[in-house]
């Protein structure tokens, strides 16, 4: 006897989109690319692998998307090039900032023009616990804006956000901004906030005590309760800034005051990435089936980055959205399919003439399903009125003998005769309302 293989799943933390949800996911993405695009934004598209140095030379060695969440393997056939041991390594991206750079530097973008503003959506993969809202395959759309230092352009970008979310109709977001300051400044307030943090050490949550040692800002990152309240009292950023990175914050949160973008200032705000500077954003929603994972969006400023990855000193800023935390903090309409036209022959001998009628009207722009299995015709009238047909055709033998089909109306319920011929155009005629 045969032995009956097991199924094979889905890779853990790694999800299938069906056509049921699709709908939805269309919605957010075009909204995305029509927003970005009234905004001067241009779609690039980066490979999904990169060589795995970009993401441990941008994101950082002591991040946790780095040190251990990242999808990396030896490329066996380029084992023997370039004597680097992380030369042949690489990785499924993380996120599309570091390739976004990767792409500007190496097509030598910053030659060609002043101001570079591209869009980007695409699947991005991190090897996280998964949770409601956090993935191992997340899909992010983001932006990014090179050769503008600031801050209008910042606060040009989280009013863009904003307005994407709420037309969207995620209700309930609040926009936090921070400003890191530049390198030197981080580098002053790490050492202030790690003696601040060292005497309440035994009681910090493991996992601040590990980022205490690796990066203790992301201490102030923590969800433990605990770990919470001692960062309460904890020194803020803020105070450490120069007045050059004060003053740009300053005018940061003026202008979003006078675009009207209402947002919260959090000198605890630092997300793990640790190439920003400056300016630093994050949209959290509080609505829908979000849960604990309620950062929805989130960017900066990444003023030296070009630089580090060998181009020249380009000031950027950019931002990423999750899209199934946004599907998740949208209410879950469900969005009903629609076809313009169903096709149905009576017989089974009819079935070369539907193919040619549903050849003519899709060819003509319209939107048509055909059962051509031979299934009897209430069964086909049933499977029009689930998909929502605005029209049905139907040719039995009779209309065949005299070169025409009858075109039914579904709503009204009327139905007439038309010439084969004709089929297309009067269909198109009617799906538009126009004289028939
Ligand atoms: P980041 O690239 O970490 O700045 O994240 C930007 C946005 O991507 C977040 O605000 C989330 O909406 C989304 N995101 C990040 N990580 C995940 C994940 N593991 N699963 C789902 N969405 C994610």
């Amino acid at each position: 006897m045969s032995e009956v293989s097991s199924p094979i799943r889905a890779v853990k933390g790694m999800n299938d989109v069906l056509p049921g949800e699709i709908a939805r996911w269309h919605r957010v993405e075009k909204a995305f690319h029509e927003t970005s695009q009234r905004y001067g934004y241009r779609e690039v598209r980066t490979p999904i692998v990169e060589p795995t140095n970009l993401f441990v030379r941008s994101i950082g060695e002591a991040t946790d998307i780095v040190s251990k969440e990242m999808y990396t393997f030896e490329d066996k056939g380029e084992a023997v090039s370039t004597g680097s041991p992380r030369g042949k390594m690489l990785t499924l991206r993380p996120e599309g900032t570091a390739s976004a750079v990767r792409a500007y530097v190496e097509h030598q973008i910053h030659g060609q023009e002043g101001v570079t503003k591209w869009s980007y959506l695409g699947p991005m993969f991190r090897r996280e616990r998964p949770a409601r809202g956090r993935y191992r395959q997340f899909w992010q759309a983001g932006l990014e804006c090179f050769g503008d230092p600031g801050p209008q352009v910042d606060a040009e970008m989280i009013d863009m956000v904003t307005g994407l979310l709420t037309s969207l109709g995620v209700q309930d977001i609040e926009v936090l901004v921070n400003s890191l300051g530049s390198r030197e400044t981080r580098a002053k307030y790490r050492v202030a906030l790690h003696d601040f943090l060292l005497p309440f050490e035994a009681r910090l949550s493991e996992e601040s005590k590990q980022r205490l040692k690796s990066n203790p800002l992301r201490v102030l990152d923590s969800k433990s309760p605990t770990d919470q309240e001692i960062c309460t009292t904890a020194p803020s950023i803020l105070d450490f800034l120069s007045p050059e990175d004060s003053a740009h914050f300053e005018e940061l949160t003026s202008t979003l005051a006078a675009l009207g973008t209402r947002h919260r200032v959090e000198p605890k705000l630092v997300r793990g990435l640790d190439y920003y500077s400056r300016t630093l954003f994050e949209i959290q929603g509080k609505g829908g089936e979000l849960g604990a994972q309620n950062a929805l969006c989130g960017g900066g400023r990444y003023d030296g980055l070009v630089q580090e990855l060998g181009g020249p000193d380009v000031p950027s800023i950019g931002f990423a959205m999750g899209i199934e935390r946004i599907l998740l903090a949208l209410p879950n309409e469900p969005v009903a399919p629609s076809v313009d036209v169903v096709v149905i022959p009576t017989e089974a001998s009819l079935k070369i003439r539907a193919a040619t009628i549903l050849q003519a009207v899709r060819r003509a722009g319209c939107s048509a399903e055909g059962d051509l299995r031979g299934q009897a015709m209430k069964k086909q009238l049933a499977r029009a009125e689930k998909l929502g047909a605005k029209f049905a055709i139907i040719v039995g033998p009779n209309e065949e003998a005299r070169g025409v089909a009858q075109l039914k109306d579904m709503r009204t319920r009327t139905q007439e005769d038309v010439a084969f011929a004709d089929l297309a155009n009067a269909l198109k005629r009617r799906l538009e309302g126009g004289p028939q």
